[in-house]
């Protein structure tokens, strides 16, 4: 979006608007983006696919590619946990740098450590979206659990804890075979 291409102008007309960005569009920018050189070693996808039609898409996006998924990891948090999180998370206007109220606290209330900026509590995280975000969770993303399961590949990982502790985890989980 920041390079005003034709595909990114599309993308940012359905999120000014408050409207989710169809799978259709998603895909592509994936696509476009998965042809770049820095990809060529290899690559980490974060939030994507977050439905079964956007991960029936990836497999043949890639498998036009010739390339294949190795590992989809599994993230578990327990809903109490995710709630906190989410509900204490605060992002500065400015840089987007994120802070926690308890768990990452900027130096000084509601001021960025990182440029000065003011905080603030992205909509999507007040404590009534989160639930809904939820219930979209589980309703179009859960699945894929089975989905990936299925093939072999999934890898679940304990969430809660350190940032440091899971970040070891998600490396041995990726150095194991999938369960
Ligand atoms: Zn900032």
């Amino acid at each position: 979006m920041a390079d005003q291409s034709p595909l990114g102008k599309e993308a940012s007309a359905y999120i000014t608007r408050g409207d989710l960005v169809p799978d259709g569009v998603i895909v592509k920018l994936v696509a476009e983006r998965l042809k770049e050189q820095d990809c060529e070693p290899g690559f980490i996808l974060d939030g994507f696919p977050r439905t079964i039609p956007q991960a029936q898409s990836l497999e043949g996006i890639l498998q036009t590619m010739e390339l294949g998924l190795q590992s989809v990891l599994l993230v578990q948090v327990p809903t109490r946990i995710i709630i906190e999180r989410l509900a204490g998370r605060r992002t500065c206007k400015n840089c987007g740098a994120l802070f926690h109220l308890n768990l990452n606290p900027s130096t000084r209330e509601g001021i960025c450590d990182r440029c000065g900026g003011e905080l603030q509590q992205r909509d999507d995280d007040r404590e009534e979206t989160v639930s809904a975000r939820l219930k979209v969770y589980e309703n179009q993303t859960a699945p894929l659990i089975d989905y990936y399961r299925q093939r072999g590949i999934l890898r679940e990982i304990d969430g809660v804890g350190s940032v440091a502790e899971i970040g070891k985890r998600l490396i041995k989980a990726l150095e194991e075979p999938a369960t």
